[in-house]
């Protein structure tokens, strides 16, 4: 007789992880309920983060570009990268923003577009957490369609000045570098831009209601004299930026199974102990069916993502399969949300529980690195071979 499905892993899908995945799952798991759980309220609330901090203690546990190869990266599965998201942003997504952007767009970027020296000089202390990186590619007038951007790099002698702003950038505020994407005369091309470097101000995005355990900055470039090596030497347009974005949405697809899993399992202990009507609301049939379909969203989630990271895994992953999984499974975690909110009755409006945290997170999460609607328009494509973007 099988025994009765676990209510945290109803499809026992962490089965399927190899040793190696499950041993940085509980590490992952260890240092998040240690190090980020007791604080993220907190953080939420004051809209502040240690930044320097929580990069040393990434670093050390070496989730920072986890599965890029060399310079100081671990080299790990995508799915076990997948699943290092999921598990810190069951804590909260800003947290796995962090992480996301440090790995998956400042590094994966010059990792993958960089010089051999712009690869020495900062893969080695980003992945150990001693310097940080943000991504700009978004500006005020140019979000969903980013070849509209008007930042302009151009040329005065072997020199590169850069002039034009970013917005929605994160980590902007307390990065090193930034890799900023600009318009020249030969297309859009990726910049790796020291932010000391004069001309350099980043301001802080403030009055968020959504990602507030997390830094959001404008950048302005005014003049930012960069020099011929700071410039990505090969990559022209924006197959850059998205290829950058692709490896970013994939942390996602997983992560916001964590944010589901964590609002369900909220709702769950809530429902069993608080009493109305002289049973635990838990006893229910109404209670009974949204718990029902929590279970479904992040289960079906679950599956979603382990498929897509086993695509990742085999060299055939698409970048459609990637829209897939993000419009799939963040709109999954919202319903869960959703649904868990309302099962926390006035409480799930609180800070004292991590529910309506999530599920104001996830607005966020449903619009950066595409909102659901480019996604839509990417599937549409791909099955119709008919552009609707224009
Ligand atoms: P718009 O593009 O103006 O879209 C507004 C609405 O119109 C959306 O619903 C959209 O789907 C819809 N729409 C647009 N075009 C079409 C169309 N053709 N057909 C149908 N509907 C359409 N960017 C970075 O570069 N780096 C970062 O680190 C970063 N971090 C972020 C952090 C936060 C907290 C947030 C909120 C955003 C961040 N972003 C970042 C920006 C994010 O990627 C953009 O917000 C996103 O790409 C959407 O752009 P937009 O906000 O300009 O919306």
């Amino acid at each position: 007789m099988s025994s009765t499905p676990d209510p945290h892993d109803f499809l026992d899908i962490d089965a399927e992880l190899s040793g190696e995945e499950r041993d940085i799952r509980d590490a992952v798991r260890g240092f998040a309920a240690d190090q980020l759980a007791p604080h993220v309220a907190g953080w939420y609330e004051s809209g502040q983060l240690p930044a320097a901090e929580l990069a040393k203690g990434f670093g050390q546990l070496g989730l920072l570009g986890m599965h890029l190869e060399g310079y100081g990266c671990s080299g790990t599965s995508g799915i076990a990268y997948g699943i290092a998201c999921r598990e810190l942003e069951a804590v909260d997504s800003g947290l796995r923003s962090f992480v996301s952007v440090q790995g998956s767009l400042a590094m994966y970027a010059i990792h993958k577009w960089g010089s051999e020296d712009q690869k020495q000089e900062w893969l080695p202390k980003m992945a150990a957490g001693e310097a940080l990186g943000c991504f700009g590619l978004t500006e005020p007038d140019a979000g969903s369609d980013p070849g509209s951007m008007r930042t302009r790099a151009t040329r005065d002698g072997s020199d590169w000045v850069l002039n034009g702003s970013k917005m929605w950038i994160t980590n902007g505020t307390v990065a090193n570098v930034a890799v900023v994407w600009a318009q020249t005369d030969d297309g859009i091309r990726g910049f790796v831009v020291p932010t000391d470097t004069p001309g350099f101000t980043a301001n802080e995005v403030k009055h968020k209601l959504s990602l507030r355990a997390s830094l959001t900055a404008e950048l302005v470039f005014e003049d930012l004299r960069l020099p011929e090596s700071a410039v990505f030497p090969e990559v022209r347009g924006l197959r850059g930026p998205l290829s950058c974005l692709n490896e970013a949405r994939y942390g996602i697809l997983f992560g916001v199974v964590g944010a589901a899993r964590a609002c369900y399992e909220s709702a769950l202990e809530y429902t069993l102990t608080r009493e109305q009507f002289g049973k635990p609301l838990a006893g229910f049939q109404l209670t009974q069916r949204k718990l029902a379909d929590m279970i479904v969203e992040v289960n079906r989630a679950g599956l979603v993502a382990l498929q897509i990271g086993r695509l990742k895994d085999s060299g055939k992953l698409h970048h459609n399969h990637v829209s897939f999984g993000k419009l799939a499974n963040v709109r999954s975690a919202i319903e869960v949300a959703r649904s868990a909110r309302t099962l926390l009755g006035a409480n799930g409006i609180s800070l004292e529980y991590p529910v309506m945290r999530h599920m104001n997170n996830l607005e966020t999460v449903l619009t950066y690195e595409g909102t659901e609607e480019m996604h839509a328009l990417s599937l549409g494509q791909s099955v119709t071979g008919l552009s609707a973007f224009r």
